[in-house]
């Protein structure tokens, strides 16, 4: 088996990796280290949680003390571009951490936040600069940051800097950067625009793959409860009151309901923080490090505000509501399981969401089981608001796999011609049958401004 020893890694960073408490690679480690220890650019597809950063980071500082270079004022040696503010300091943190012996200097910067201590931390250079897109071309332009001398190039969470709309800003930062470079490329799936960026910017890549595209890790315990939306804040009550939920994140899809989630919350005892865009830089950060801290144990979050977040031990992810695309599922339950602790992911879906439920079975190629133990005493709902039956009998998941799948008729009249089926379509009036196999239930796969 392999050690970070036999990777090629030497002693300063080893006594860093001891004081983490990683012992062994992961599978993306081992396999990227090697290549990009020997100057390989490198096309990785990996999901959260698999020590993607490690795999860079790494190997990079290896390179950086291999050859000592005294750094020039406002200039960088490795460039990291990511997402967001979060996974930006995420990533500085995790170099500082790995690097703590190295004695190489590291700056981050982000927008939403006073850009002096920034502009100061690149006043006499670094070897590490972590940034995301917009801000980092903001200081560029003052000239506080010169990216010329860059020689290490890393784009993470590729994908979802393309869905935030970042494209333009990335492209500018590439081609400021010099051409000899090494590049490193990271996404967690693979859609076209993803592979024509990075065919633009590598050379000759090593490709990585940790996991089939979008497949949540296998370390989570999924499952979901089918209940009207009114019930829904009741059984998260009785959820967090009994099922052991040490560290706790409930995904919302709205800035709106994570607010009225923690006000909810709050009135019935439970201390919850919230994270959401439209909180200042300060207070995502003070719920995310008192969420590490686990007081209080609950974080309520939207996606984007959540994107990247990387807190070790979280037990439960909560999807509070579906998330319109079906890979996000995937992103948000890869929150917990991380890093070879197992988790739990609980989903509660209303009779609305159900083309959402089946949209993400399809991507996930499997049903999610279901939880029919909900507590006793939750509000009635609304006749129109029943559970009702989960679907007809197909199954989400075994699209072209067995032929067609055997299906109940809906009933006449349920659907008026002409209106597309979609999610409008399968309101409480109507069930909501898993859509055709082979029609396409996602969205558009761009950034929504609702998160
Ligand atoms: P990442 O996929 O880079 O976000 O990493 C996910 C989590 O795994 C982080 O909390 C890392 O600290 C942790 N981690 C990364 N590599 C290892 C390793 N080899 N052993 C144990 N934990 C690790």
């Amino acid at each position: 088996m392999q050690t970070f020893k036999s990777l090629g890694l030497s002693a300063p960073v080893l006594e860093a990796l001891a004081a983490e408490g990683y012992t062994t690679p992961t599978p993306i480690q081992a396999k990227a280290m090697p290549h990009v220890l020997a100057g390989r650019d490198l096309f990785g597809c990996a999901q959260t949680g698999t020590g993607k950063t490690a795999a860079f980071a790494l190997p990079l500082i290896e390179r950086l003390m291999a050859d000592r270079r005294d750094v020039q004022p406002h200039r960088c040696r490795v460039l990291v571009l990511a997402p967001t503010r979060e996974l930006a300091s995420q990533i500085h943190d995790s170099f500082r951490a790995y690097g703590k012996h190295a004695k190489l200097r590291s700056a981050v910067i982000y927008g939403g936040v006073n850009q002096k201590p920034q502009a100061a931390a690149m006043q006499r250079g670094v070897d590490v600069l972590v940034a995301t897109p917009g801000r980092l071309l903001d200081l560029i332009q003052q000239r506080l940051v010169d990216i010329r001398a860059v020689e290490f190039l890393v784009l993470d969470e590729a994908d979802r800097m393309l869905d935030m709309g970042f494209i333009h800003d990335v492209r500018k930062i590439v081609s400021q950067v010099p051409k000899k470079r090494q590049t490193l490329f990271f996404s967690a799936t693979l859609p076209a625009e993803v592979r024509q960026l990075a065919e633009t910017m590598l050379r000759d890549p090593l490709e990585v793959k940790t996991a089939p595209q979008a497949t949540p890790a296998e370390t989570v315990d999924q499952s979901v409860f089918l209940l009207p939306q009114k019930q829904k804040k009741h059984l998260l009550v009785h959820l967090l009151k009994h099922e052991g939920m040490a560290r706790v994140i409930v995904f919302t899809r709205t800035k709106h309901g994570a607010n009225k989630l923690q006000r909810d919350l709050e009135k019935a005892g439970i201390r919850a923080a919230a994270i959401h865009g439209n909180k200042s830089q300060n207070q995502r950060e003070l719920a995310l490090s008192s969420f590490k801290s686990q007081r209080p144990p609950v974080l309520i979050a939207t996606d984007i505000a959540a994107r990247g977040i990387d807190v070790d031990q979280v037990t439960h992810v909560v999807n509070f509501e579906l998330p319109h695309e079906p890979e996000t599922y995937v992103h948000r339950i890869g929150r917990t399981g991380r890093a070879g602790f197992t988790g739990v992911a609980l989903s509660f879906c209303d009779r609305e969401e159900r083309p959402r439920l089946a949209a993400i079975e399809r991507l996930l190629r499997k049903q999610i089981p279901e939880r029919t133990d909900l507590p006793a005493d939750l509000p009635k709902a609304d006749d129109a608001e029943e559970r009702g039956p989960r679907r007809p009998a197909s199954h989400a998941g075994s699209r072209g796999e067995r032929g067609r799948p055997s299906r109940t008729k809906p009933a006449k009249g349920r659907r008026s011609k002409g209106k597309p089926r979609g999610e409008k379509r399968a309101t409480a009036a109507a069930p909501a049958a898993a859509p055709a196999a082979g029609s396409k239930p996602r969205g558009p796969k761009k950034y929504r401004r609702a998160l």
